[in-house]
């Protein structure tokens, strides 16, 4: 869909924002909720640094928010304005929406926020292999 080189590409399927072929997380399913926020240290394809500094995923947050707030939007628009819920459906459509998607976005959030400050390397994944 999106191609490689793209951070599209990288946020989208999970891959290090460097080499866009090393996954970033070491359980590719977000839903094992164990597992949900676990990471390789590097890159297992480039060696990038995958927490470049110490506490570097609490800017994520922000990121989280941001993604929240438009979820929220767009299920209130739906919800509201398109079927035409009351009010308390719609907060409870909202809650589960947000329970059911939440360790996606948090991943999204993570990927997302490490892409705003690593750029893509068409040679990275060479460098390493050669
Ligand atoms: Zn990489």
């Amino acid at each position: 869909m999106f191609s490689k080189g793209t951070p599209l590409f990288s946020i989208l399927r999970s891959k290090c924002p460097k080499c866009h072929e090393g996954d970033l997380f070491l359980d590719p399913n977000p839903y094992h909720l164990k597992n949900m926020d676990k990471m390789h240290v590097n890159c297992p394809v480039c060696g990038e640094p995958t927490e470049p500094e110490p506490n570097f995923y609490y800017g994520a947050m922000y990121v989280s928010y941001a993604y929240t707030v438009a979820l929220f939007v767009a299920t209130y628009v739906v919800s509201a304005l398109v079927i035409g819920l009351t009010m308390w459906p719609t907060v409870g459509l909202l809650a589960a929406v947000l329970i059911v998607l939440g360790p996606y976005l948090f991943r999204l959030s993570r990927i997302t926020y490490l892409n705003f400050f690593v750029r893509y390397d068409k040679k990275a994944a060479s460098k390493t292999k050669s």
